[in-house]
C-alpha cells in the first residue's frame, strides 16, 4: 500500500503528524501519570463543562475548537459520567438467575473492541431485568482505577499454575453499575501498559485466569447458575469446570460460551494446557480439543476455542448470518455442525444509555430523532477541530459537505484496502473522510502512517455524532457495533454485506424492502463494489436532501438496543441452567 497523500481540506487525519496531540492520548496510564493527567482534566472541566449543553442546535455558546489548540478537543472533558450510568430495573423477569461473565475485556475500563462493549451492555441489560450479574476480569495493570467505584480487596487465595500455587488477590468494585471481581495474581501476568501484548505468555496467563476464576468460586462458595465465558481466552474454563471443579464443590453452574470472532481460536500445545492442571494429552482427540488442521502433524495442536465449544452447555455467536457463515466455512465448521443443537446466533445490542445523543456528555450539542439540529453543530465542531472547516459559524457551507467516518481496529478483517480506497473515492466525490483507527501491528501502522493511530472513546462519540455516513467495509464481520452506533447517532451506514452487517443494514435501493431500508450495501470485496455504494450514497445525499433527513430520523429510531436481544440470551441461559443440583 502506498503512503497516502491528501490534497487541501478533503480528508482528515487523526494523525501522528499531530504528534503534539498524541502526547495526551494514552488511555492506559500508570497510576502516577494518571493522577497528573487527572488533575489537568479537573482544572479543565469546569470551563469545558460550561460550553457543553443542550439547546445548542445553532451553535450558540459553543467555543469552536481548532487544530492548533494545545489540548485537542476530544481530550478536554474526561470525567466520563456517561460511563457510570447505573442500570435501572425496567421490568423484572419471572425467573431470576445469577450469571457470572468470565472475560478478557470489559468496556470502558478494559476495552479493545466490541467484546468489551458486549460484556458490559449484556450485563447491564440483565441487571435491569432483575438478574444477579457479576463480571470476572483480570486486574490488568492498565485499568484506570479511578473508573472503578468502591474497589475493595475481598479474598486472598492460591490458584494453580505450572506445578505450584500462586498467591492471588480478588478485588471487588463497581463499573458502570456492574459488580466486577478483579483477579490479580502475584506473578507477572497482566502487567503492562495495554490489555493485550504484555511481556508475559498470554496463553498461559488466560489459562491461569480461567482456573483462578473457578478456584475463587470454589473457595468462596459462589455458585452462579450460569458461567458465561467469551472467546478463546476463557475457552479452557468449561474443560476445567467439568473435569475438575464439578467433581469438587461446584455443582450448580452451567456454561455458556459466546464466540465473538472465529478468527482467534486459542492455539495451544498439550504441554501448555497441562500447566493449568489438566492433562493436555487427554484433550488431543478429534471429539475434544484437537485443531483438526494439525491432525497427523508433529506435534498436533489444540484449540481452546474448540474445547470450549465441545465442553459448554450452549454456544452463542453474535449474529444469525455469522452463525450460518461459520456452519458453512472455516475449519471449526464440522465441530459446530456436530454441536448444532446447542449453537445459537444472537445479534449483539448496543448500550443505548451509554450511547445516547440526547444526553451524551462528549457532544458539544445534543440531538435526537425529533430534533436533529444539534447534529449539525457536532459536525461543525469536529470539522473545526480537525481543520476541515474554515468559516466562523455553524451555518458555514462546509457543513453541507458529506462527512464519512470509519472507526475501526486497523486489521485485515476490516477491509484495509477498501478503507484506503474510500479515502480516495470520497475525495473524488467532493466529500470529507475521517478515519479513527488503531493498528495493533507495526507494518499496518506504518502503511497508515500519517493517517491514523489513535484509540479514543471520546472522539469516537463525537465522530459518530458528526458523521453523515459511517463506513464499515469489512471482509467479514461477526456482528459489528460501529454501524449500529453510527445509526444511533444519525449516520447512514455504508457497509459490505457480511455477518451482522447483513442483519442490520438494508439497502436503500432494494425496492422490495423499503420498510427496512436504512443504508447502502455492497457485496464484492473489490474497489468497484465499494465505489458503487459510495457513489449511490453521495448522490442520495446531494440530490434528495429531504429524503436524507428522513432517513437520518428513521435510523435514530431503530431499536438496536440490548432490550431487543438480551431476552434471547436469557432464554438460552434458562434452557441450560440446572433446576436441581
Ligand atoms: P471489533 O469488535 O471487531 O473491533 P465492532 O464493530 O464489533 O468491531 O466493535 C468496535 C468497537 O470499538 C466500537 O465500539 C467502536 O466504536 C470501537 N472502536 C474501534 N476503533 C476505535 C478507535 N480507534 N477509537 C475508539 N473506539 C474504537
Amino acid at each position: 500500500m502506498k503512503k497516502l497523500e491528501f490534497a487541501n481540506n478533503s480528508c482528515k487525519v487523526v494523525s501522528s503528524s499531530a504528534s503534539r496531540w498524541l502526547g495526551f492520548r494514552n488511555l492506559q496510564l500508570t497510576s502516577s501519570q494518571d493522577d497528573n493527567i487527572r488533575s489537568t482534566r479537573t482544572q479543565l472541566s469546569s470551563s469545558a463543562n460550561s460550553r457543553v449543553g443542550v439547546g445548542r442546535g445553532k451553535g450558540e455558546g459553543i467555543v469552536w475548537p481548532s487544530p492548533n489548540d494545545e489540548i485537542p478537543f476530544w481530550k478536554k472533558e474526561l470525567a466520563l459520567p456517561s460511563w457510570d450510568v447505573k442500570p435501572e430495573i425496567v421490568e423484572e423477569d419471572e425467573q431470576l438467575i445469577h450469571i457470572t461473565h468470565v472475560t478478557a475485556e470489559m468496556a470502558p475500563i478494559a476495552k479493545v473492541g466490541g467484546l468489551g462493549d458486549v460484556v458490559t451492555g449484556l450485563a447491564r441489560a440483565c441487571l435491569s431485568r432483575g438478574h444477579t450479574v457479576h463480571v470476572m476480569l483480570p486486574f490488568y495493570q492498565c485499568i484506570p482505577k479511578h473508573h472503578v467505584n468502591d474497589l475493595t480487596l475481598i479474598t486472598t487465595y492460591d490458584s494453580f499454575h505450572h506445578g505450584s500455587w500462586v498467591q492471588t488477590n480478588a478485588y471487588r468494585g463497581l463499573v458502570s453499575g456492574i459488580p466486577v471481581i478483579f483477579i490479580d495474581p502475584s506473578n507477572h501476568f497482566f502487567k503492562g501498559q495495554n490489555v493485550y501484548g504484555g511481556s508475559y505468555n498470554e496463553l498461559e496467563a488466560y489459562l491461569f485466569f480461567s482456573r483462578a476464576c473457578l478456584e475463587w468460586m470454589q473457595v468462596t462458595g459462589s455458585q452462579p447458575d450460569i458461567i458465561h465465558v467469551h472467546e478463546w481466552q476463557t475457552g479452557a474454563l468449561p474443560l476445567l469446570y467439568w473435569d475438575i471443579y464439578h467433581h469438587l464443590s461446584l455443582k450448580k453452574p452451567r456454561i455458556v460460551l459466546t464466540i465473538h470472532n472465529m478468527e482467534h481460536y486459542g492455539e495451544c500445545s498439550k504441554e501448555q494446557l497441562s500447566k493449568c492442571g489438566l492433562d493436555g494429552s487427554v484433550y488431543a482427540t478429534i471429539d475434544k480439543a484437537v485443531d483438526d488442521r494439525t491432525i497427523g502433524h508433529n506435534p498436533e495442536r489444540l484449540s481452546l476455542l474448540k474445547g470450549g465449544i465441545v465442553y459448554s452447555n450452549a454456544v452463542v455467536t453474535v449474529s444469525p448470518t455469522y452463525l450460518k457463515e461459520t456452519l458453512c466455512s472455516g475449519w471449526l465448521s464440522s465441530t459446530l455442525v456436530e454441536h448444532r443443537h446447542k449453537y445459537f446466533g444472537i445479534l449483539n445490542g448496543i448500550d443505548t444509555a451509554m450511547w445516547n445523543p440526547s444526553f451524551d456528555f462528549f457532544l458539544p450539542a445534543k440531538f435526537h430523532a425529533q430534533n436533529v439540529e444539534g447534529k449539525r453543530s457536532c459536525k461543525y465542531f469536529v470539522q473545526k477541530g480537525l481543520g476541515l472547516a474554515t468559516g466562523e459559524h455553524v451555518l458555514d457551507s462546509t457543513t453541507n459537505i458529506p462527512l464519512v467516518v470509519c472507526i475501526t481496529r486497523l486489521v485485515a478483517q476490516k477491509g484495509l484496502h477498501l478503507i484506503t480506497r474510500a479515502i480516495k473515492r470520497v475525495e473524488e466525490l467532493g466529500g470529507q473522510m475521517i478515519v479513527l483507527g488503531k493498528a495493533p501491528e507495526g507494518h499496518i501502522q506504518r502503511e497508515f502512517e500519517g493517517l491514523a493511530n489513535l484509540w479514543s472513546e471520546e472522539l469516537s462519540h463525537m465522530l459518530y455524532a458528526a458523521a453523515d455516513m459511517v463506513l464499515v467495509p469489512s471482509m467479514y464481520e461477526p456482528c459489528g457495533l460501529s454501524q449500529m452506533l453510527g445509526m444511533r447517532y444519525g449516520a447512514v451506514p455504508v457497509v459490505r454485506k457480511t455477518g451482522g452487517l447483513a442483519d442490520t443494514v438494508f439497502d436503500m435501493d432494494d425496492h422490495q424492502n423499503q420498510e427496512m431500508a436504512n443504508g447502502f450495501v455492497f457485496e464484492g470485496i473489490d474497489e468497484a463494489s465499494l465505489d458503487g455504494a459510495l457513489d449511490r450514497a453521495f448522490s442520495y445525499f446531494k440530490d434528495k436532501p429531504d429524503e436524507w433527513k428522513n432517513v437520518v430520523r428513521k435510523l435514530m429510531e431503530i431499536d438496536n438496543s440490548w432490550n431487543n436481544t438480551a431476552g434471547k440470551y436469557i432464554e438460552v441461559y434458562d434452557s441450560v441452567r440446572a433446576r436441581y443440583y
